[in-house]
């Protein structure tokens, strides 16, 4: 019997998608068992299993107390609980010329399930939409399970991993529905600057499509320029933007995010979204109700010295990086990164004997050093690493030292004349 039935396109190609926990499970299955204990993952953004980067306490409390006030072990409303959505669209405000308001939160198990609503939303027959090379998987996978057609645009690393927008224009058709920005940037730490997002906006509203805002490391932005959100072009073009607790508050296993329309001047046909989208919502299970019910006071209460550490901390440790980086003579680094978690390096492979591409790399650096970094096929760019510095410094720094014995192991014969100053025999006069 045929399996046309099953022979879903769309189906067959979200299981061929390659995931970031794809590769870096085969990663870790190359490492044996008696190495597993000095492994150091630079390869997945979980920052919690490093002691220096811990939750604000007043988070912690905020969950406790509404556990314990046994006022929500019910169900929420399936859109999120009315205080929740409340405090999102005032946190939110904050930085926007103009109010949103409640209606227009709807609270999702973390970021990731607000990218498969946002594509759920705007995905019908025929659609396609644009996505940023590198970028981060799950959009593929989503579009794949949507049957929405995807085409890339490219980051230019020469101006700070800028979006190529020619590409953007040139990309478009009558049936491109959104093109997603991520902002600050994972896998790049980019972070751009009010003009370039309004010269995005400008594009978008020629094009007739909405911006999808991937705002998960919003405020996470530690070099010159500070984070604007996308929603202060929101009347330019609409945007949909997405979020979650997971990275500023680093609490990645809460699974508490958001979807907020910002729409000011209702240009994409207010009413009939905010149905479709709650209907959707029907479908959703929605994270824990005691964890929603937290999320005023964690909003509210949470101090500045709190989000002030975290972006020191991670503006230390990407220095550290982009330091070792220069010292490691085939890898490259084209734009240090001034916000998010992760720095793309480009890989130089005629510098290295015996490695045919990223993924080799990294699989023989997992095997003979335990150290994890993604390889850049897993984000869309071949022959370049992604690089996550959300680690503890000490850690951070003996995991490039490890890159660095291995490069220099692997290196072509002649290739080794690079600066290799640092070891000289000169005192210390300090
Ligand atoms: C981490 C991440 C997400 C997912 O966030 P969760 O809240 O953990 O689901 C989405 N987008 C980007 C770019 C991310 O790095």
């Amino acid at each position: 019997m045929e399996n046309g039935n099953l022979n879903h396109g769309g189906v067959d190609k979200a299981s061929k998608t390659i995931t970031i926990k794809g590769i870096l499970g085969l990663l870790m299955e190359n490492i044996d068992e008696s190495d597993k204990r000095r492994v150091i993952s630079l390869g997945i953004g979980d920052p919690t299993v490093y002691s220096c980067f811990h939750l604000p306490k007043v988070a912690e409390y905020a969950v406790v107390d509404a556990l314990q006030s046994e006022n929500f072990n019910g169900y929420a409303p399936t859109v999120g609980l009315p205080q929740t959505r409340r405090a999102i669209a005032e946190y939110l405000s904050r930085d926007l010329p103009y109010k949103l308001s409640s209606d227009d939160v709807f609270i999702t198990s973390g970021c990731t399930q607000a990218i498969d609503v946002a594509l759920a939303m705007v995905g019908c027959p025929g659609a396609n939409i644009l996505l940023p090379r590198p970028g981060f998987p799950i959009y593929e996978l989503c579009a794949a399970f949507r049957n929405v057609e995807v085409r890339h645009f490219d980051l230019l690393p020469e101006k700070g991993w800028e979006v190529d927008l020619h590409a953007v224009d040139a990309l478009a058709d009558q049936n491109t529905v959104a093109m997603v920005v991520i902002n600050p940037g994972n896998p790049c730490g980019n972070v751009y600057s009010y003009q370039h997002l309004e010269k995005i906006a400008e594009t978008a509203k020629k094009l007739k499509i909405l911006v999808i805002a991937d705002e998960v490391y919003g405020h996470l932005a530690f070099g010159c320029n500070p984070f604007v959100p996308m929603g202060v072009f929101g009347s330019i073009v609409p945007v949909l933007t997405l979020g979650s607790l997971s990275k500023r508050w680093i609490v990645p296993g809460w699974r508490l995010g958001w979807l907020v329309i910002t729409d000011p001047c209702g240009m994409f046909r207010k009413p009939k979204m905010v149905e479709r989208v709650k209907k959707y919502f029907d479908i959703l299970g929605g994270p824990a109700t005691f964890i929603q019910a937290a999320v005023p006071r964690i909003l509210e209460q949470t101090q500045e010295v709190f989000f002030k550490k975290t972006n020191n901390l991670l503006k230390q440790t990407s220095e550290i990086c982009c330091e070792r980086i220069k010292e490691i003579h085939c890898i490259t680094c084209p734009h240090r990164p001034e916000g998010s978690m992760a720095v793309m390096v480009k890989l130089n492979l005629s510098l290295l004997e015996d490695i045919s591409n990223d993924i080799d790399f990294c699989m023989k650096l997992a095997k003979e050093e335990s150290v994890i970094i993604l390889p850049g096929t897993a984000v869309g760019l071949k022959n370049c690493l992604r690089i996550t510095f959300a680690v503890d410094p000490a850690s951070l720094e003996e995991a490039m030292k490890r890159v660095k014995s291995f490069s220099q192991r692997h290196a072509k014969a002649n290739s080794t004349t690079t600066t290799t100053t640092t070891t000289m025999d000169i005192p210390t006069l300090i």
